[in-house]
């Protein structure tokens, strides 16, 4: 034989050695894969037929049965057919079944988490990865990087010596619409842990109409596909944390403020929480597993809206003692006041002591500035401007805004007072229009969307493909 043949051989059986790789072989009767029924076993006397243990135990056991029927055997089998007939008749005769494989099926690839949990980077390589996406709100930013550096180091040393160190759950006070989900999302997805988002309001005291507290961590495991390891490494982030304040002068029992409150307590120290797998209540029908929830972050927020009147009062009584008496509407004017919060604050609010005591990281995000607001629509990596200017341009269209559109949409956006939230809504409502319009002629080239327009005073500025410009009616 030739080299180039001997070469050729090789080749053809290692493909071969390739496909065969990429098959599994199936149960002749139940017809599972290998891979779920587990090894199977191989007729001697035709090798491309396999039955899997179970079968082949099912089989056995019915021939140790006292009223054995072989026929019967033989039919739960398929061996009648298997061999081309009866057996005894023409038992090893032609036709041979076909091989009984099926393709396997490819493993999941796995998504590369940007931070690696078991060598996190340094706090400010987290915060440069959260500034690609989150506007301003520089000392929130700071102090969650560090708050989940320490984190993520507890969890991955996993020390359990006399010096333990004290989980990092954080406490984030801020007007809605700042960022404050924005910034969980984001950092979530940055590590790629399992997030849950939950609404404190939906929940109540066991027992009682709503969701139980446990239901938080089922949330989170259904998060992480129903992986307990994962999930005990995940985050809970808990929304409207404010609205389950203690109910001041009330005589009936508080399911759904202090005793939320109370409950939540052991979950966020750590605790073994039995939780349903794939439901979000208990019953007898589903399967319970326990989640740890000592390394589980959670990250509490809500706008505390009359926060600000107890820090003033707080403050002018202060300062309101003595010489240095100061006017009584002092702090009236003072920016960011919410700064100034202290654990007396929350207290009064109607936080109970033991629960801000496990939420040790407390801190404040500003309300978006016109300027902020400018800088959303324009900078992050996936900004609400970008993604239009993407959508249109698979039309071949340029779509462009110029400054004063953007700056107006800022200033209706402050109107509304709901922060970010509200620039998406402005921008849907006339956008409609320009993605209706468009499609329509081929010959439009760009569309600049000016101030005038956003004020409904004027229409954008369309550019057909050639030179000429016109302003549209
Ligand atoms: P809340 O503080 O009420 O939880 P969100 O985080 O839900 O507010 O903000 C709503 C939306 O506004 C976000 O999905 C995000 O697109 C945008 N947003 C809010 N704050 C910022 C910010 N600082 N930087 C970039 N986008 C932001």
């Amino acid at each position: 034989m030739s080299d180039d043949n001997k070469k050729d051989e090789v080749m053809e059986k290692t493909s071969d050695d390739h496909k065969e790789k990429e098959y599994e072989d199936i149960c002749y009767v139940c017809r599972r894969p290998e891979s779920k029924a587990g090894k199977m076993i191989h007729l001697p006397m035709n090798n491309s037929i396999c039955i899997c243990s179970d079968c082949m135990q099912k089989s056995l056991d019915t021939m140790n049965n006292s009223n054995f029927n072989y026929s019967e055997m033989m039919n739960q089998m398929n061996l009648q057919d298997l061999f081309g007939g009866p057996l005894g008749n023409n038992f090893m005769q032609d036709p041979v079944p076909k091989s009984q494989k099926i393709k396997k099926k490819k493993p999941k690839e796995e998504e590369m988490p940007m931070i690696d949990l078991k060598n996190i980077p340094a706090p400010h390589i987290i915060k440069s990865q959260l500034d690609d996406y989150v506007i301003g709100q520089e000392y929130a930013k700071k102090v969650m990087s560090v708050a989940v550096y320490n984190h993520y180091k507890r969890v991955a040393t996993n020390t359990m010596d006399d010096i333990e160190i004290e989980k990092s759950n954080m406490l984030m006070i801020g007007p809605t619409g700042s960022g404050k989900t924005y910034l969980v999302r984001t950092l979530a997805r940055l590590l790629n842990v399992p997030l849950a988002i939950t609404d404190a309001t939906s929940l109540t005291e066991a027992g009682y109409i709503g969701d139980d507290i446990e239901s938080v961590v089922s949330k989170l495991l259904a998060a992480a596909d129903n992986d307990v390891e994962k999930a005990q490494q995940g985050i809970i982030f808990i929304d409207e944390i404010d609205k389950i304040a203690k109910k001041k002068n009330t005589t009936s029992r508080d399911v759904s403020g202090e005793s939320v409150q109370q409950g939540l307590l052991k979950l966020l120290e750590g605790s073994d929480v039995e939780v349903p797998v794939g439901a979000s209540s208990k019953n007898a029908m589903v399967p319970l597993v326990t989640v740890n929830t000592r390394n589980i972050l959670f990250i509490c927020g809500g706008a505390f809206p009359d926060l600000e009147n107890i820090i003033k009062e707080r403050l002018n009584k202060k300062s309101s003692m003595g010489f240095g008496a100061d006017l009584n509407d002092k702090y009236d004017k003072v920016p960011n006041i919410m700064d100034k919060v202290t654990i007396e604050d929350l207290r009064e609010f109607g936080m109970i002591p033991e629960f801000i005591g496990r939420l040790p990281i407390i801190f404040t995000l500003q309300g978006l500035t016109k300027e902020m607001l400018v800088e959303i629509l324009k900078e992050p990596k996936n900004a609400i401007l970008k993604q239009y200017q993407k959508l249109l341009s698979l039309d071949e269209v340029d779509l462009r805004f110029d400054d004063g559109a953007i700056e107006a949409i800022a200033e209706k956006a402050i109107e509304k007072k709901t922060g970010a939230r509200a620039l998406r809504s402005i921008i849907e409502e006339f956008m409609l229009d320009i993605m209706y319009e468009i499609p329509k002629d081929d010959n439009i080239g760009r569309v600049t969307i000016t101030r005038a327009y956003i004020e409904n005073t004027g229409g954008p500025l369309i550019e057909m493909r050639g030179v000429r410009a016109l302003e549209a009616k």
